[in-house]
C-alpha cells in the first residue's frame, strides 16, 4: 500500500516566538523554518512501515509557500519517495488544507494517511479529524504505537491517564502523538540523492478548492513576564509562604 504524510512548515520549535507589533500573528520574517515536529514523526513511522515491509510507496505532501518545498525535500531525505507540493501564499486554515488533502487522497488512494495531531504554529489539532470526516474513513488519534494487520490497523493512543488500543479499518488516518518514536536524522549523501526525487507542483484550484480564511485572528499576545521572586530568610517562612500566599501546601 501507499502511505501519505502531509507535512507542514512551522517555525522550529527552537525559535523564541515575537509577535508582530500590530498584534496580528507572530514575526516570521528571517525567522527559522522546520517541519512540524508531529509530522517528522509521522514520516518516520511512515518509512518504517515501509521498511517493515507494510507499504512500498511514501509520499509526503505539503500545502504551502514555495519554501515549502525544503520541508518536503527534508521528509525525501529522511526516505520517502516522492512528495508533492500545493503552492500558495496565502495562510491556508485546517478545513481548507483537509479539502485539499481529500483531492490528493482520492487521486493516489494511499492505505493510509499518517498525519501529526497537531501543528506547533496554530495548534489547531482540527486537520486529521477533518480529513476522515470529508473521506469517510476511521480514524486513530494521538498514536504512540501503529501495527499494520490484514485490512486494518491497531493503534494505541495516548489518552488522559493511561493508554487505549483502538482498531481501525484501512484506508484509515492516524494522528501521531510524541511518544510514537524517536525520527532519524537525515544524513548527507540521502540530502543529495533527496534533491533527485520526484516532487509534483499542484494548486489548491487543481482540487476546486477556495482556500479564502474564515477567521479573523483579533489579537495575539505574548505570554505575560514572570513576576521577580523574593527571598525568604527561613524554611520555616517559605513554608508558610506556600501554605498562605502559593496554596500548594
Ligand atoms: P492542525 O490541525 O493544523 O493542528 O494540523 C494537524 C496536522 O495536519 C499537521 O501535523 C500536519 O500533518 C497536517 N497539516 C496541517 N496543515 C498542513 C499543511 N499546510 N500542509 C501539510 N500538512 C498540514
Amino acid at each position: 500500500m501507499k502511505i501519505l504524510v502531509p507535512v507542514k512548515r512551522v517555525v522550529d520549535y527552537n525559535v523564541k516566538i515575537r509577535v508582530k507589533p500590530d498584534g496580528t500573528g507572530v514575526e516570521l520574517a528571517n525567522v527559522k523554518m522546520s517541519m512540524n515536529p508531529f509530522d517528522e514523526i509521522a514520516v518516520e513511522e511512515a518509512l518504517r512501515l515501509k521498511e517493515a515491509g507494510k507499504a512500498e510507496e511514501v509520499i509526503v505532501v505539503s500545502i504551502g509557500p514555495a519554501k515549502a518545498e525544503e520541508t518536503l525535500r527534508t521528509g525525501l531525505a529522511m526516505g520517502a519517495d516522492r512528495a508533492i507540493l500545493v503552492e500558495t501564499d496565502q495562510p491556508v486554515e485546517p478545513l481548507a488544507v483537509a479539502k485539499i488533502l481529500k483531492g490528493i487522497a482520492e487521486a493516489e488512494a494511499p492505505g493510509l494517511v499518517i498525519m501529526g495531531k497537531q501543528a506547533i504554529d496554530d495548534d489547531s489539532n482540527q486537520t486529521g479529524q477533518m480529513l476522515a470526516a470529508l473521506l469517510n474513513w476511521g480514524q486513530a488519534t494521538f498514536a504512540s504505537k501503529v501495527e499494520i494487520g490484514e485490512g486494518s490497523a491497531k493503534v494505541t493512543r495516548e489518552v488522559d491517564g493511561g493508554l487505549q488500543t483502538v482498531e481501525v479499518k484501512l484506508p484509515a488516518i492516524v494522528t501521531t502523538d510524541l511518544r510514537l518514536n524517536e525520527p532519524r536524522y537525515a544524513s548527507l549523501p540521502n540530502i543529495m540523492k533527496a534533491k533527485k526525487k520526484p516532487l509534483d507542483k499542484k494548486t489548491p484550484a487543481d482540487f476546486g478548492v477556495d482556500t479564502t480564511a474564515r477567521l479573523t485572528v483579533l489579537k495575539t499576545e505574548e505570554p505575560g513576564g514572570r513576576k521577580a521572586g523574593i527571598k525568604v530568610a527561613s524554611v520555616a517562612e517559605l513554608v508558610e509562604k506556600l501554605k498562605t500566599e502559593a496554596g500548594v501546601l
